[in-house]
């Protein structure tokens, strides 16, 4: 999955030990490349290349070929080093308040156009949604029946508080669940395959951190919206802040403490007032979608003031999470679209922080974060060590 016209970097987060492992990161990471930058932006000895690639190939991972690559230096032609075509292949699943989205994805290329499903209310019992997800699952596996490609693993985007080892979630507001052993219920359906889990926002900040707008960010702040709920994430220098779990639910920060009652039994929380569903109430319109785009008074009057609650809510997490970059994803890099200089504004006005910095909040890069995030993390295994995963 290259990341479009950037230099060559190594992702530090992966922390890949042998020669072979860093090379299958760096070739996930930009797509084909040549041996000769393989080897400047690993700082590897050519021999050690060599071997790598030698055995990377063996496990059928990778495919050195006479060719070159355009611009990939100057004198001898460089082997350009691909991904094989029969290589392995992961499928991931994001959960989503009222979908579930599926992709797969392969080592070094753009994810699958993604396949969407509608859940109503009655899905979202935990017995049902696993065997929703687990026929999504088989389905994406049988789609894969004939190319020689083998299944590496399955990662499954969640949003709630969770237990990554085994998809314990210890509670989702949206679904209304609380200590539901999700993960233990989907490995009934799926038997044999590797099943890995995390929140969803946590994966979609990971994506552009390693791909997007949060990239090179020492303390980034992103948020997430699907349309329903609003979720974040704050990575320092790449790595995850967690706290219990629960860290940074930033939909439930409160924004008017005699506001709305929310589920989550407080009152005037930001998601109330900020999220996709909030928006298309306040405008009278169908959906969000429609919303952003609607020339009407009351329409635009929605849009503001959406955006300006969005802006002093940004300010309240800045004020306490001092980020230098803050990437707002999906529906609510619509809004900031829509509304730039109310949203701006109104985040500079109740931030002394953010005025001073000249911080502005900017949109997500990626077109799907969260798939995205979700096929790195179910590749992070054979990422950090190709040999003990295929072999
Ligand atoms: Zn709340």
């Amino acid at each position: 999955m290259p990341k479009e016209g950037s230099r060559l970097t190594e992702q530090p987060e992966v922390a890949p030990r042998t020669a072979a492992a860093r090379i299958l990161t760096l070739l996930h990471d930009s797509g084909p490349l040549s041996r000769t930058s393989a080897t400047a932006t690993l700082g590897l000895a050519r021999s050690a290349v060599g071997t790598a690639l030698a055995e990377l190939d063996a496990l059928g991972l990778v495919r050195t070929t006479a060719h070159t690559i355009a611009g990939s230096g100057r004198g001898r032609p460089s082997p350009l080093i691909t991904p094989a075509p029969t290589g392995p292949f992961v499928v991931a699943c994001a959960l989503r308040p009222e979908s579930l989205r599926v992709t797969t994805g392969t080592i070094g290329a753009p994810i699958a156009p993604p396949r969407h499903r509608a859940l109503g209310a009655r899905d979202v019992a935990p017995e049902r949604l696993a065997a929703v997800v687990a026929e999504q699952v088989e389905h994406a596996v049988r789609q894969q029946a004939g190319t020689g490609r083998a299944c590496a693993g399955v990662a499954v985007a969640i949003p709630g508080a969770l237990r990554q080892d085994d998809g314990f979630v210890h509670s989702s507001l949206c679904y209304d669940w609380a200590d539901v052993p999700f993960g233990t219920l989907l490995a009934a359906h799926l038997p044999g395959l590797p099943l890995h889990f995390d929140r969803d926002s946590n994966l979609t900040a990971k994506a552009e951190y390693r791909r997007g707008a949060a990239a090179g960010a020492a303390n980034a702040l992103v948020l997430t919206c699907d349309g329903k709920g609003i979720g974040g994430a704050v990575l320092n220098a790449g790595a995850l802040f967690t706290g219990g779990g629960h860290a940074v639910e930033a939909g439930h920060l409160m924004v008017d403490s005699r506001g709305e009652p929310c589920p989550c039994g407080s009152r005037g929380c930001l998601e109330r007032y900020a999220d996709g569903v909030a928006l298309a109430r306040a405008a009278a319109t169908s959906t969000a979608e429609k919303a952003l785009c609607a020339k009407s008074p009351r329409a635009q009057r929605a849009r503001r003031h959406a955006a300006g609650i969005l802006g002093s809510g940004l300010a309240g997490l800045a004020t306490v999470l001092d980020p230098d970059r803050i990437v707002l994803t999906e529906f609510l890099a619509d809004l900031l679209a829509a509304e730039p200089d109310v949203l701006t504004r109104e985040f500079h006005r109740a931030s002394l922080l953010a005025r001073t910095r000249g911080l502005r909040p900017v949109p997500g890069e990626l077109a799907e974060p969260l798939l995205t995030g979700a096929v790195d993390h179910a590749f992070t295994p054979l990422l950090r060590d190709p040999h003990q995963i295929v072999g």
